[in-house]
């Protein structure tokens, strides 16, 4: 095949405007820099007085990958965020009100190379010799018990909690260690080249103008980058995903933080709860068609414990993609790319993923055909995403108001019902490379949402049943064994990186 010619510009990529500093922008800020900061030029606008989203409280443990490559301490950094440990997500009223689940960050049990430890469960539980599913991850009981402590050889998966805004303060810090310079102000127009349609410069208010090569959009919801002056549209996931408005707000602690968030179903939303080492993170989602706004406040307010922090500021979304999240040189990255409702809290995971696959097709110059391979599989993973959390309205049995009844009707997507499906059937759970939840973590959620497949696969089956007793009692002694020998997780924590007392009071 003849090879086609770019037809972008043929500039070099040297300067690097950053546009937005929330986590977005930071997480940018410090990869950029921790990795490339000594052949670049990179700059960061942000603009105080618009603020940041502030919310963005839990992490998944690919976050603790991500901070090994950029060599951030850990005691340091979590002292820092006041943060806590999470093992998992305890989903609370989901299948049914009453009824409770934790879809955990470990691994259940062993696998055999030809069929996942569900197949040996599923057929001990035929025989009467196997327990709750629960029962054989260490995370999960670990989570369950309040405990935590580091295991040799990264034996145990976890992520963090943390304080959204002192998060954007500390990679601030870091990043400008390596080189990148803050600008502080508001953008008021995006200028971009007749000819190309690339961006290259922002202007900000008091009239001076940062110019750049390549501009990454992190101006959240606003998305005034490649939105607004790029014109990428959005694809809308309304139909998939109802809820559209937040209230969240800060809480004093009053009991020692457990290491897992909670989500919590309620009538047209759901609630979160992300304890830190001094606060509480807590936030209402809902549907708008279905809860009004004065009654989810006075719902949510409620239902919080502790002294009010920081009084509920709302927010609007629409959960969704953009059509392209790099558009010439202009890459979305944060809200500004995609949305999708926190409950598997997976949004910071995809910011990161975003900045690794910048990172590794890093242009010296921009091509068409690089950004099209972003795009195809950053819109992979967001797909993939948001089906996961599609996963968990679909399978739940509530019909008590008509937000649920409305969602027992909903078409799902068409990959969605295929795993579903094959799941019931035949207990598989297939993995495609680059996906972010791998098998435990479907198995773990269709499970605690009352999908109990129809067979097993016959590897099982070719254990003596005696042989597969010991095989189950082992692994459940052993998880058993490990999570309770560990110490409570606030004092570990205490311990390990104890954070400040916030100084602010209630307001
Ligand atoms: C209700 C809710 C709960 C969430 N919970 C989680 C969670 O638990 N876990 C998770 O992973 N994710 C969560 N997310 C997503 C997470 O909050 C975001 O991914 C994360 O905070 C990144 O936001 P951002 O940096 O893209 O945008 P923002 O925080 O909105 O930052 C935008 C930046 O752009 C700047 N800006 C905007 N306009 C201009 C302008 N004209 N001039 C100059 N600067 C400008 C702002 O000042 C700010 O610095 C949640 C989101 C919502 C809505």
């Amino acid at each position: 095949m003849g090879g086609e010619t770019n037809d972008f510009p043929a500039s070099q990529v040297r300067r690097v405007v950053i546009a937005g500093g929330g986590t977005a922008g930071w997480m940018a800020a410090a990869a950029l820099s921790r990795t490339l900061g000594k052949v670049l030029d990179i700059t960061l606008v942000e603009s105080e007085e618009i603020g940041t989203v502030g919310v963005g409280e839990a992490t998944i443990p690919t976050l603790v990958t991500f901070h090994r490559l950029l060599d951030i301490k850990e005691p340091e950094y979590m002292a820092a965020v006041q943060g806590t440990v999470k093992l998992g997500i305890s989903f609370e009223n989901w299948l049914d009100i009453g009824h409770r689940y934790i879809h955990s960050f470990g691994t259940s049990g062993k696998d055999h190379w030809s069929a996942g430890f569900q197949h040996f469960w599923l057929r001990g539980r035929e025989l009467g010799i196997a327990s709750g599913y629960e029962d054989y991850c260490v995370e999960l009981q670990a989570g369950l018990h309040d405990r935590f402590a580091h295991l040799p050889n990264n034996g145990i998966n976890y992520a963090y909690h943390m304080d959204a805004a002192l998060y954007a303060r500390y990679l601030r810090r870091f990043s400008e260690g390596f080189g990148v310079r803050r600008v502080e102000g508001r953008i008021v127009e995006v200028e971009t080249d007749p000819g190309s349609g690339f961006i290259t410069a922002l202007k900000l208010e008091k009239g001076s103008t940062i110019e750049g090569d390549l501009f990454i959009d992190c101006t959240g919801f606003r998305a005034l980058l490649i939105g607004q002056a790029l014109g990428v549209g959005y694809e809308d996931w309304s139909h998939w995903l109802f809820n559209d408005s937040a209230l969240a707000t800060q809480t004093t602690a009053v009991r020692d933080a457990v290491p897992y968030t909670r989500a919590i179903a309620g009538d047209a939303g759901w609630q979160w709860r992300i304890p830190l080492q001094h606060r509480v993170g807590n936030g209402i989602v809902y549907s708008s068609r279905h809860l009004d706004d004065e009654e989810a406040k006075a719902q949510f307010l409620s239902s919080v414990e502790g002294e009010i922090i920081k009084q509920p500021w709302p927010v609007r979304f629409r959960p969704g993609q953009r059509h392209r999240c790099w558009e010439r040189n202009c890459i979305a990255l944060g809200l500004a790319g995609s949305f999708i409702e926190p409950l598997e809290s997976t949004t910071i995971h995809l910011i990161q993923r975003g900045i690794v696959r910048l990172l590794q097709s890093f242009p010296q110059q921009v091509t068409r055909v690089a950004i099209d391979e972003y795009n195809a599989r950053l819109d992979e993973e967001i797909q993939h995403v948001r089906d996961f959390v599609v996963l968990h309205y679909h399978l739940s049995n509530r019909r008590d108001t008509p937000y649920w009844r409305e969602i027992a009707e909903m078409e799902i997507p068409a990959t969605l019902r295929h795993r579903i499906e094959l799941f019931r059937e035949t207990g598989i759970v297939f993995h495609v490379p680059g996906e972010l939840f791998w098998e435990n973590s479907w198995v773990q959620v269709m499970l605690g949402q009352g999908v109990v497949p129809r067979r097993h696969h016959p590897t099982a089956d070719v254990m003596q049943p005696e042989d597969l007793r010991r095989f189950l009692d082992d692994i459940r002694t052993r998880v058993l064994g490990t999570a309770r020998q560990l110490p409570a997780h606030m004092d570990y924590m205490r311990s390990y990186a104890p954070a400040q007392r916030p100084s602010t009071g209630p307001a």
